[in-house]
């Protein structure tokens, strides 16, 4: 296009989805870019540095398998090692002429005259590309919890996932909002360091014991010199993750196993009766996200953390104010509340065919794509963990690899039948959602009884994948043009239909 800049396909997003679909591309041979609004890649990794980070899928498990790290140095690294196993990821593989740091991209529009999207940064700047990809996380908004008074609140308060390192804990009064993933891994780091910590629980979690720990030397090397050991350990993880999938069918044996395994490690870490009770949870396991810690449970026995069981009614000017009329002073108050996934939107302005806008679309009846990768009405575009592509219990890298190969296929096909791209039909797209929530209905996920950020607040899950990872590597292990039609440049169509016609 005259006076605009072309590429073959875009990518938003430089976390462990774009890189990693950046890879795949490069390693195709086809150009691409990829927009980063920040000015480093590292996508929720990078984001998050709250004192604690850490994963909680082995690592071994949660990277990439074409890039495997035998440096590794505990079973579940600590973030700051994963953010540079990204950037490591980017030099090994020549990704830095392709990224455009600091450019977050604004808007994109397909131009039907063309079939091409048209991609606008943030500073005005377009491109057109054939594809678009949108690698941007899907947690990354955070929530404000919805809680009175934030801003009357006149000490320091920050969410997890925009955590303050300037601001010294040490010898404060603090308060942490929430007990999900985030605030269990924050509350055993403070605490040592801080006077007092007051944890504000609304819903216990379940928790299970984190078989961490470092990886020896030995180990190291061992899977430096001989890779296969490496694939083995790495196999052998996976294969337990995707046992621990059945544990969250309504019913299932495996299920009354993991709660005896969260009782027991409740009972064992904490004596009192009376704390127990407040942190044993009244809803199925595996309903919310499971939790991992050995130190959450021993931190809240300390004589200066207390567990706040009362609902908070509002922050006043100088703390919290909880619905039995208490009122604590606190210095720094931390919301580790979550982030907006469920009811998440279009990652960036984004109108598909007609001008249709995906925000609109999604904001009807919640977000709904095809095998979590293509929306209806939007040709040539992907997404790299879209709607019903989380898990409950394995590496979401897993999932990600599987997109990769069904995008990178979805467009050698397109190369090799001349088409410039594919929407998914509508009807195919309604049935894949069907079958879905069929798969959904009889998990803990629906009939566990809690609510959870994998559903809508109209109760529909539009967050997880209901199966196995290996599954959904089945079902994506090749695009599947008969779910899809053909879009040509308006005039071209009848020329491309006569060259889809033929075999690829
Ligand atoms: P989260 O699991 O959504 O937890 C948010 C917490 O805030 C919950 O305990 C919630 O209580 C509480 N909360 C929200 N609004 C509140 C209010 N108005 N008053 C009181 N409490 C309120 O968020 P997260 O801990 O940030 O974790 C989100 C996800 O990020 C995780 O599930 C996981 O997928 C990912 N994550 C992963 C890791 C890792 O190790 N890989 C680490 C951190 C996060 P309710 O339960 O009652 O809603």
């Amino acid at each position: 296009m005259p006076g605009m800049d072309e590429t073959d396909v875009v990518i938003v997003g430089a976390g462990f989805a774009g890189i990693g679909m950046g890879v795949k591309l490069a390693q195709a041979g086809r150009r691409f870019r990829i927009f980063e609004k920040a000015r480093r890649v590292g996508g929720v990794w990078r984001e998050n540095h709250y004192p604690g980070c850490a994963c909680d899928v082995e690592s071994h498990v949660y990277s990439y398998s074409f890039a495997p790290n035998p440096e590794w140095s505990r079973t579940y690294a600590p973030q700051a090692e994963i953010w540079a196993y990204l950037e490591r990821c980017v030099e090994r593989f020549g990704l830095a002429p392709h990224l455009a740091l600091g450019q977050g991209v604004r808007s994109a529009r397909f131009d039907e005259a063309r079939a091409r999207w048209i991609v606008e940064t943030d500073d005005g700047a377009k491109i057109a590309a054939r594809a678009l990809v949108a690698a941007a996380g899907g947690l990354t908004r955070p929530t404000p919890p919805e809680i009175g008074g934030l801003d009357r609140y006149a000490g320091k308060m920050f969410h997890s996932a925009r955590w303050d390192d300037s601001f010294d804990l040490a010898g404060k009064t603090v308060a942490v909002i929430g007990t999900g993933a985030s605030a269990i891994q924050i509350v055993p780091t403070i605490a040592p360091r801080v006077k007092k910590l007051s944890v504000f629980q609304r819903t216990p979690p379940w928790i299970v014991p984190r078989n961490d720990g470092p990886i020896s030397p030995a180990w190291r090397s061992l899977f430096r010199r001989v890779p296969l050991a490496q694939r083995a350990a790495r196999a052998g993880m996976f294969a337990r993750r995707e046992l621990i999938r059945f544990a969250f069918d309504t019913g299932s044996p495996l299920s009354r196993v993991a709660t005896k395994i969260a009782r027991d490690h409740l009972a064992q870490q904490v004596a009192d009766p009376a704390l127990r009770a407040k942190l044993l949870p009244g809803y199925t396991i595996g309903c919310k996200r499971i939790l991992i810690s050995n130190d959450y449970y021993p931190a809240l026995c300390r004589p200066n953390v207390e567990l706040v069981t009362d609902r908070i009614e509002a922050l006043t000017e100088g703390g919290v104010r909880t619905v039995d009329g208490a009122e604590r002073a606190f210095d720094a108050v931390v919301l580790a509340t979550g982030f907006e996934a469920a009811e998440a939107v279009a990652p960036f302005s984004l109108f598909g065919r007609g001008g249709r806008s995906l925000e609109a679309e999604w904001g009807r009846e919640g977000a709904e794509a095809y095998r979590g990768t293509t929306v209806s009405g939007f040709p040539g575009f992907f997404l790299v963990i879209g709607p019903n592509t989380g898990l409950g219990h394995g590496s979401m890298i897993a999932m990600m690899e599987a997109q990769f190969a069904y995008i990178e296929d979805a467009l050698r096909q397109a190369d090799a039948r001349g088409v410039p791209a594919f929407d998914v039909k509508r009807s195919a797209q309604d049935r894949y959602n069907e079958a879905l929530r069929a798969r959904l209905a009889h998990t803990v996920w629906t009939e566990g009884g809690c609510v959870s950020w994998y559903r809508t607040k109209s109760g529909k899950n539009t967050t997880l994948y209901p199966g196995t990872m290996t599954r959904f590597r089945w079902e994506l292990r090749r695009f599947d043009p008969a779910a899809y039609e053909t879009v040509a440049p308006k005039g071209a169509e009848q020329e491309i239909g006569s060259r889809v016609a033929a075999p690829a």
